[in-house]
């Protein structure tokens, strides 16, 4: 969105390809802490406004669009999607990513009938319930404290001793009563019927399991870049790889936010689609197409 207003602006004609929900992940943020300016930020709120800015500007968003390819046709990009295809001066993809699965054995079979990767989008079905959320990043703390307020008891899991996130969650996490850190332990196997009814727990320290019974399991253990679609050179994670222009290794192609890095945070995604885009922009220009 951020790429779109500054690719507008320089009257460049843009086009947004978007799979899934107009904004991405902060568009399911109930809460929105760490916006400098704006400390309580709510995300659909900020996916409305990014919204009209860009429509504003002109730019076209199609959606849903799943982008398959990014193709080299002489000095232009083929981009082709799961309704058609464009042809464009410059890409910049900024695809974000897919939330990693635990890969333990009922994760499939019961997804979405107890597993779940948003509590935004599911948390509301389980009022009163007891709750699994597994991880030791923003997301899975933002996740539980969510939680919190719908279900009767959080247990949030977590491999390590220490947590990864912002402290400030952290702390408000130890002020919730209804949420039981679960330090140092991992989810080896999840149960159910036709809905999820327990998990298998282990103590990665003593190696102790045990069984826990419980209505849900909500998994934040990090997201893969999505970026299979175009062959630029990435890392053995898939991340692309860029230099402080958002300049990927074909002339042509820019990358910014999740795609990049596995620390993204909304400031700085937005930042990097800026930049993105005037590096597009000035590339568009400057290329005697
Ligand atoms: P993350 O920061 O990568 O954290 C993933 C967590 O899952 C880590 O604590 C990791 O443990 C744990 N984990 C990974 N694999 C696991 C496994 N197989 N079993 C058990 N635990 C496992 O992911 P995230 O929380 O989704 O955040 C992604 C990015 O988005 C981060 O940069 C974050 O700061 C950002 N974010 C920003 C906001 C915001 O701006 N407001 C909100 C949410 C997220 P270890 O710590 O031991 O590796």
């Amino acid at each position: 969105m951020s790429a779109g207003v500054y690719a507008a602006r320089n009257l460049l004609t843009t086009v947004i390809l978007e799979k899934g929900v107009v904004g991405g992940q902060p568009a399911v943020a109930e809460r929105i802490e760490n916006f400098p300016g704006s400390p309580e930020l709510d995300g659909w709120d900020l996916t409305a406004r990014l919204e009209r800015h860009v429509k504003s500007l002109g730019v076209t968003i199609v959606e849903p669009e799943e982008v398959t390819a990014v193709r080299q046709e002489g000095l232009l990009w083929k981009v082709t999607g799961s309704r058609e295809s464009y042809i464009s001066k410059a890409v910049i993809v900024a695809s974000g990513g897919q939330p990693r699965h635990l890969r333990v054995p009922g994760e499939k079979e019961f997804t979405r009938k107890g597993v779940h990767y948003c509590a935004h989008c599911a948390g509301f079905g389980y009022e009163g319930k007891r709750i699994a959320v597994v991880g030791g990043g923003e997301s899975a703390l933002l996740g539980a404290l969510y939680l919190a307020g719908i279900g009767q008891e959080i247990l949030l899991f977590h491999r390590r001793e220490s947590f990864r996130s912002e402290r400030i969650l952290q702390q408000q996490i130890l002020n919730t009563e209804n949420v039981k850190m679960m330090l140092d332990s991992v989810v080896d196997e999840i149960y159910g019927e036709k809905q999820v009814n327990g998990i298998r727990i282990r103590n990665v320290k003593s190696g102790e399991t045990s069984r826990m019974d419980l209505d849900a399991i909500f998994i934040y253990i990090g997201y893969a870049p999505s970026t299979s679609f175009v062959d630029v050179a990435k890392d053995d994670k898939g991340f692309i790889q860029v230099n402080l222009e958002m300049e990927t290794s074909f002339p042509g192609i820019f990358a910014c936010g999740n795609v990049i890095r596995e620390n993204a945070q909304i400031i700085s995604s937005m930042g990097e689609g800026a930049v993105a885009a005037l590096s597009a922009s000035r590339y568009v220009m400057e290329t005697d197409f």
